[in-house]
This record gives structure tokens, sequence and C-alpha cells, in this order.
């Protein structure tokens, strides 16, 4: 596959330079595990260099990136959307080989991030503090000042779409970054940043270290210079960059995963809501934070509704590529195993597979492919309940009424998306309130991913906000200024 594949540099982004690493890390093709490319495996060093070339980049207002304007990084921003745009087909390529989703989603992700660079472009602008109203001998005033060098780790389902969420939001508050991608796909993001470069963003205003969490994330998180930590990936390493970052006091914004309940009511326009509980499991094979995994069903229409959920599920087809794929491969031969032997696990303790896709025809037999599948007859609590399977798994449960329905729903530690599906007006209020999420969807899952809407988990999901004017936000801080005169 590698061959018919343009490829970006695959070395560390430092100052502007890209830079070879002493070692390197193999990354395989999702989709047949044949070899795609060879990453640079960053250290200590280069991510101290790293962060040394942001802080050289952010100095005050003197630093190359620092110096320039809010309407100059307004004007690189929007202008950089298009550049995104230019290479939208190479760019979507590169992202559907190295994260193995079908080439829809792959178009549709490299979109959605040049509308990032075109949103906070056009934010950039246009974010400011207030004026207080205090003694009358005093003038009150708060500046949003940009945090210096923000420190970004980010994952491998949605590599494209996260470095637009992250990098335009942090460049547009005026901010350096430090970014370390995941070391399973990579490679639009190294892309991305050598267009970037190529388009006169100063040296040094983005770096990119890859490498392993262990080692390059590890060390980013933990260090002294960074400002500000963004983080995208599981619980449990969100758990541990926070507690790095919480030894010099850096705040963090943590996006992390979900079980996130889909409640269909007996009221609801079923056409509409069941292809939309399908697409929300489905989507990048389930490998999604955000992913509908839980399915909440009124006991009245629970029958007709998983008698239809199965036929749209055995209707499913997986491929790779330019195919027209429902779902693609898993991102490794570790997330298969491990979805595999809890879905084993399930089966042992006689939850029903009331119904899987296929694979298409033509298929490579090597994918790590894992059937989209609805899972029927859970007992309370079960783990497939509970945990974030990070498949295109969907669990079923059934409730009478709308108490037991918002019951259900919070029955999770985590806290990040809901879809309501109810014709009920009053009802959809109440569950919009009483859900404890960051995100509830009503009559739709996901708002079509919208880059304009804030986005952020509670509790287990993660806290603090991305996306939207939020998130721009997120990467400043106020500074009170009280002038007596
Ligand atoms: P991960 O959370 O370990 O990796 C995410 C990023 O963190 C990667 O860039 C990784 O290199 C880095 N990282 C790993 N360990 C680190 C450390 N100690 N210090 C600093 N950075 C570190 O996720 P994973 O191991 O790739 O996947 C495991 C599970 O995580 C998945 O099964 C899924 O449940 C979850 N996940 C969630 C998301 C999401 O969008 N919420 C994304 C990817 C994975």
């Amino acid at each position: 596959m590698s061959h018919a594949l343009a490829l970006p540099p695959q070395q560390a982004l430092i100052g502007g330079q890209w830079i070879d690493t002493a070692t390197t890390i193999q990354v395989e093709a999702p989709a047949s595990g044949e070899p795609l490319a060879r990453i640079a495996r960053s250290q200590a060093a280069e991510v101290n260099a790293a962060v040394q070339a942001a802080q050289n980049a952010f100095v005050g207002q003197l630093g190359e990136w620092s110096s320039w304007s809010a309407r100059l990084r307004s004007e690189w921003l929007l202008s950089f959307a298009g550049v995104i745009e230019a290479h939208h087909e190479q760019l979507a390529q590169l992202e559907c080989a190295d994260t193995g989703k079908p080439m829809t989603q792959a178009k549709g992700d490299i979109a959605a991030c040049a509308r990032y660079f075109r949103f906070y472009g056009g934010a950039a602008d246009k974010l400011h503090g207030e004026t207080i109203p205090f003694e009358n001998d005093f003038a009150v005033m708060t500046l949003r000042e940009p945090y210096g060098v923000c420190a970004q780790i980010i994952p491998w389902n949605y590599p494209a779409q996260i470095f637009g969420r992250c990098v335009a939001a942090a460049l547009a508050a005026g901010n350096t970054i430090v970014l370390k991608p995941a070391e399973d796909a990579c490679l639009s993001v190294l892309r991305l940043a050598e267009l970037a470069t190529n388009h006169g963003l100063p040296a040094g205003a983005l770096n990119v270290v890859p490498g392993l969490g262990s080692e390059a994330g590890a060390v980013l998180a933990s260090h002294a210079d960074i400002h500000h930590l963004s983080f995208t990936g599981s619980p449990e390493t969100g758990t541990q960059v926070a507690q790095a970052a919480a030894q010099h006091h850096v705040p963090v914004t943590l996006e992390l995963g979900g079980k996130s309940p889909q409640l269909v009511f007996a009221d609801a326009d079923l056409e509409a809501a069941l292809p939309a509980v399908v697409r929300g499991i489905i989507q990048n094979a389930g490998q999604t934070c955000s992913a509908g995994s839980r399915l909440l069903v009124q006991r009245d229409i629970a029958d007709s509704v998983v008698a239809t959920l199965s036929e749209l599920f055995a209707a499913l087809r997986c491929d790779v590529g330019e195919a027209d794929a429902d779902c693609g491969p898993l991102i490794n031969a570790r997330q298969k195993s491990k979805l595999e032997e809890r879905l084993a696990a399930a089966e042992a303790d006689g939850i029903r597979v009331a119904a899987k896709g296929q694979l298409a025809a033509g298929a490579p037999a090597d994918g790590h492919f894992v059937l989209p599948q609805l899972l029927t007859n859970i007992p309370d609590g079960h783990e497939v309940l509970r945990e974030e399977l990070f498949g295109p798994v969907l669990v079923v449960q059934i409730f009478e009424d709308e108490a037991q329905a918002l019951a259900l729903a919070n029955a999770t530690d985590f806290g990040l998306c809901a879809g309501v599906w109810t014709r009920d007006g009053g009802r959809q209020l109440r569950l919009a309130k009483g859900i404890r999420s960051g995100q509830v969807f009503i009559n739709n899952y996901g708002a079509a991913g919208g880059v304009e809407l804030p986005f952020g988990g509670i509790g287990r999901s993660g806290h603090g906000r991305e996306k939207g004017f939020e998130g721009l936000r997120s990467y400043t801080r106020i500074k009170t200024i009280a002038i007596k005169h």
C-alpha cells in the first residue's frame, strides 16, 4: 500500500526543521497489517528541544509567532484552511491508509479539519476581555491572554480532525504548540504540519514530536516549561498525564472516553432514529469517544426495534479504501484482540448476538476487522454496559418509562454524549436537563459533528471544553488590570 501513497516527512518537526531521531517506530496499515511508514521515536532530547523552540517563538510580544497581531493570525489561519482544502484528496488518502477508516469518512475528517481553521481563523480577532464597573476612581479591564507553550497529546482515531480542533484554536489564541501525535496513526498530522510550515507559519509556532506515549508523551506531560496541556485519549492515560501536569500546576483539558446512551421512546420517529443509532456506533468502527454505544429502548417497541436494527446490522459491509464501506477495520491487532476477548466473555455470560454485519467480498483477509454487532439479553450491571468497548458494538437495554430511562442513561461514570428520540417536547427538555453529560442531542445524534459547538465531558469523560468559541477561550487565561486614577 505504501508505494501508492505520497508519504509526508516522518521525522520530528522542531523549530521549523525536520529532525531525525536515533530510532524509529514501524507503523502498520490497519487494513492489511502491512508496513506503511517508519515514524520518528522522539525521546526527552527532542521533546526538550521542541519545548524550547515553542518558547522561543513565544516571548511576550517579541517571539516569531507572538509578535503577530490577532488580525495577522486570523488571516493566516483562514488562508491555511484553503491550503488544506487544496490538498483534500491527498490528506484523505493518508488518513484512510493510516487509520483504516472508509474513504468517505476520511474525506469528512479532512473537511472538518479545514473547517476548524476557517472557524478559528474567523474567531481569532473577535476574542476580547471586558471592562468592569468598580470604584469611581478605578478603571478595570480584563485581558484574554494566550497561555504560551501548549502541549497537545492526541490519539489515533481522528488524527486530522483533532489536529484541526486543537492546533487551530491554540494558534488563533496566540499560543505556540508542541504536539505529540499517536504512534498508531499520525501521517495526516505530519503532512498538515509540513503544509503549515511551507505556508509560512513561523518556525517554532508548531512543533511535532512523534513517538511513544510512555516516552515522548510522558516527558511532554511532565515538562516544567509547558503552560497548558490538552489530552485526548483513554481515561487511564488521562489520569496519568493530569497527575504529571499537576507537578508544575499546568492546567489541563481532558477529552476522554464515553459510554453514551441513545434513548428511543415509543413516540419517536423510528425511520429517522434507527439509521442514526446505527451510524452513531459504526462511525470509525466504533472507535469514537462520542460513539452512541448503549441503546435504551422503551418496552412497547423493543421487539420491533431490535428486529429492524438486526436487519440494518446484517446489511452492514466491512471493507477499506475507496469502496463504499460502512465500517473499516480496528486500528491494530491489540485493539482487535482486546475487543474479541470481551465479546467472547459476554457470550459466555449468556449475552446474545442478535445480529452481525459482514465482511465485503474481496475485503483484505488480514485486516483488523471486528464485525459490527448488536448485543441483547444483557444482565444488569454487566461490564459491556459500563465499559467503553471502542468497537462497532451496540448494547441494548429496555426501559418502561421516562424515569427509568433517565436512571439508566445516568448509570455510568462517563458523561460525554446522549441522544434522545421522542416527539414529546416536555420530555425532550426534562431529559436534556436531567442527563448528566456534556452534550445532549434531541432527535439527532452528533449534530453533524459541528465544529462550532462546544464539546467535552463530565466525570470519567474528562473536563474542559474544546470546539466552538468555548474551545478558543479555553486556550486563554484572564488577566485583570485595575488602574487607579
Ligand atoms: P492512549 O490514551 O494510551 O493514547 C492516547 C495518546 O496518549 C497517544 O498519543 C499516546 O501515545 C499517548 N500516551 C500514552 N501513554 C502516555 C503517557 N503515559 N503519557 C503521555 N502520553 C501518553 O490510548 P491507546 O492506548 O491508544 O488506546 C487505548 C484505549 O484508549 C482505547 O481502547 C480507547 O478506549 C481509548 N481511546 C480513546 C480515545 C478518545 O478519543 N477518547 C482515543 C483513543 C483511544
